[in-house]
């Protein structure tokens, strides 16, 4: 028996995924379902190590709610994530814990886009002039997903290891390192360790300085957010506030955290909370959403600010991977990118997701899967 599995998992053809990041980490799992390759996934952050501005996943909201963009590419890769994850967060879903089903409403204080792409969503509705906050121009309202991003990201990576996945702690400085040295170069292996068949890279706002990759399009968008704990929120309410996308929001998480937001800075690169920052985000948020504060307070009198206060558990900041001319999801071939193999090699690139890496993630890693199946020569059935 041994000795067939190892022949099995030996005849697969080796994969590393760089990057363990929301988008890495749903790219292997999907890579790996195939059952054709067998996957590592190489990264110098895990989700289980302590937030850092080196990794964008930890500082997100998150929830899935279309951005009005008329990319057509991008909200077919949202919707077929939309799909996935309304699935994963159903009843009884091994992946229930990571999600929260909340109704959620949107107001606008610019032009309705047309066409709206949230109109495909559950329960969707537009809503009543006397429904509006005021100076919002129009309103709607209807069902998503929030995640719980450090339950989520640790679900994805356990999901990963359960299936046979490899995980490597490894800083690479250029992918020629990995295409020639493999996952050997971190796992202490000898330099017989098999060599990918190919290279994905999910390195979010790394992929600017990544050598071999050094796409100067890629750019960070910081957000910056506070944390409170309030059990007693379970929906999720924006305001849109301005053309650039500058908006006011508040996700409740499963745990019983609330995010709320946000900013949008494109080119600020300044990795920790400015206080200024944090007060105007408490205040725009209290302003929207006064059911912030406890309930025995607002049965009793008008809440304020300071209601909300005792209530913040933490405020972070996160770099959104951004890029001019939008995410980067294609086929490179390297040539000559090492001396133990000869001919060229594909290296998927999987990265530049913005503000919507969550929402795109599986839609994403499926695109990746077909990229990958062509290059390679691999059919489904194989
Ligand atoms: C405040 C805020 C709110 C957000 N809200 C939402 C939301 O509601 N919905 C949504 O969809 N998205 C949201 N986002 C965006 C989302 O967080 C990002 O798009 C997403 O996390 C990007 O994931 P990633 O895997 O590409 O990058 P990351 O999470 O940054 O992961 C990159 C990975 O690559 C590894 N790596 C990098 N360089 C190297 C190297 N040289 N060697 C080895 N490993 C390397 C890192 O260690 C890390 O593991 C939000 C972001 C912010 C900041």
């Amino acid at each position: 028996m041994a000795s067939a599995h190892a022949s099995t998992a030996s005849a697969k053809k080796e994969i590393i995924v760089l990057g363990a990041g929301v988008v890495g980490l749903t790219t292997a799992l999907k890579l790996q379902q195939q059952g054709t390759y067998q996957v590592a996934i190489v990264s110098e952050v895990l989700p289980s190590d302590p937030k850092t501005i080196r990794y964008t996943s930890r500082w997100a909201g998150a929830h899935h709610v279309y951005n009005a963009v008329n990319e057509t590419n991008q909200h077919q890769l949202e919707e077929e994530t939309f799909n996935v994850m309304w699935e994963l967060s159903s009843s009884g879903s091994d992946a229930e814990e990571c999600f929260l089903r909340i109704p959620q409403t949107e107001y606008l204080f610019v032009d309705q886009p047309t066409p709206e792409p949230l109109e495909k969503m559950p329960h969707f509705r537009y809503l009543k002039p006397d429904e509006l906050i005021p100076g919002a121009k129009s309103g709607l309202t209807f069902s998503t997903v929030s995640i719980d991003v450090p339950i989520y990201l640790n679900y994805l990576l356990t999901r990963f290891l359960a299936q046979g996945g490899r995980i490597l702690r490894g800083s690479v400085l250029h992918i020629n390192q990995v295409l020639e040295g493999g996952t050997g170069l971190f796992s202490g292996g000898s330099k017989d360790d098999p060599l990918p068949a190919a290279l994905i890279v999910c390195v979010g706002i790394a992929a600017r300085f990544l050598g071999g990759v050094e796409d100067k399009d890629v750019y960070p968008i910081r957000g910056q957010t506070v944390l409170i704990r309030a059990p007693w929120v379970r929906f999720g309410r924006t305001e849109t506030l301005d053309e650039e996308g500058n908006k006011t929001y508040i996700i409740p998480r499963r745990s019983s955290d609330v995010i709320v937001g946000g900013t949008r800075t494109p080119d600020d690169w300044f990795p920790r909370s400015r206080p200024e920052t944090t007060l105007d985000i408490l205040t725009r948020a209290f302003a929207l959403c006064p059911e912030l504060a406890p309930p025995e307070i607002r049965a009793t009198r008008t809440p304020t600010l300071d209601d909300v206060m005792p209530h913040i558990v933490g405020e972070g900041c996160g770099l959104r991977p951004a890029r001019k001319g939008g995410f980067r999801l294609e086929v490179e071939w390297i040539e000559g990118a090492s001396v133990r193999r000869e001919g060229r090699i594909p290296v998927v690139h999987n990265y530049g997701h913005g503000g919507y890496g969550y929402q795109i993630s599986w839609g994403s890693a499926n695109k990746v899967l077909e990229l990958l199946n062509d290059a390679l020569g691999t059919s489904q059935s194989s």
